[in-house]
């Protein structure tokens, strides 16, 4: 495996970053995670904008321009044989504050640390989309948007990685994380959705979530398909009272969840709401990519 470095590719047992790097002494940094299929990367340009705008977001001056992260992005897949025919690649870009002394102050590290992974994209079990999976609602609130943000996409995840231990505790997919005044977000690493009486729910930004990929191509999909989309507050309750309920991220694109909390979703079985909008998804996934950049 050859990871991008700073300034270059080294082997991954080269690849090594100091103790005094700011990412690991503080979480002080930002990521993002992308995925090809095959050669193209799927809304490689949005991800690297919102690498972007997470940096701006911690005052993070990343030294790569953005005409060279695609160079970057497709060097490293060529170099770990990744995003080809047989391939689909799983790439994650880090860029954390860099090394410098003990003390928060960002002015200790003069240059950012970045590093870039490519590695085969390993996607969930057939069988997880065909029935559904199930979720909790964890106990960890999300983060307050005015303490730390959850639109930045920050290497300090330790908010997501607690609500990830009690779904594992709990033995189920995921959580979902509610907010300062119990009203829904995401859950650890997905954005979250719900029909009611045929009228497609998310929660809205202001709630404290992570502006997903997936989820503003979902929405414009159900505009476009003629259903109400409503961005907003909700609560646990109209949750479990829901028709249907998917999540979504880039790498797992649109996954059904069929309980919530031990409770049956609908009918307890994949919606078809959730199923008409994959296709449309898959549909619009591969119109992206006929044009998308090789390089
Ligand atoms: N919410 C969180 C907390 C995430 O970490 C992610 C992605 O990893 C998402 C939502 C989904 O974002 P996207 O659709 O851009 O992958």
């Amino acid at each position: 495996m050859w990871i991008y470095v700073n300034d270059g590719f080294v082997t991954k047992e080269a690849a090594v970053i100091s103790v005094y790097d700011h990412g690991f002494l503080y979480g002080d940094g930002v990521y993002e995670t992308l995925r090809s299929y095959g050669n193209r990367i799927f809304m490689r340009d949005r991800h690297v904008s919102r690498l972007f705008r997470s940096a701006e977001a911690i005052g993070l001056n990343i030294p790569i321009s953005t005409k060279q992260w695609p160079g970057l992005l497709h060097e490293s897949m060529r170099r770990n044989d990744v995003g080809n025919d047989q391939q689909d690649a799983y790439l994650r870009i880090t860029v954390s504050r860099g090394v410098g002394d003990i003390g928060l102050d960002p002015a200790l590290c003069p240059s950012p640390t970045i590093v870039i992974m490519a590695k085969p994209l390993i996607v969930p079990a057939a069988h997880f989309y065909e029935l559904g999976v199930a979720l909790i609602i964890a106990g960890t609130r999300r983060n307050l948007p005015s303490a730390l943000s959850p639109k930045i996409k920050a290497t300090n995840f330790l908010n997501n990685i607690i609500a990830k231990s009690e779904a594992s505790a709990a033995k189920v997919f995921d959580s979902i994380l509610l907010n300062w005044e119990g009203h829904l977000t995401e859950c650890t690493v997905s954005n979250l959705f719900f029909v009611t009486d045929g009228s497609l729910r998310t929660p809205a930004l202001e709630c404290g979530l992570l502006d997903g990929i997936t989820r503003e191509i979902v929405i414009k999909l159900a505009r476009e398909l003629h259903l109400s989309v409503e961005e907003g507050r909700f609560t646990p309750d109209q949750l479990y009272a829901a028709n249907e309920c998917f999540i979504t991220n880039t790498t797992m694109e649109i996954m059904p969840v069929i309980s919530v909390d031990d409770r049956p979703i609908g009918l307890g079985k994949p919606g078809p709401l959730t199923k008409k909008l994959y296709e449309l998804f898959i549909g619009e996934r591969e119109r992206f990519l006929e044009q998308a950049p090789l390089n």
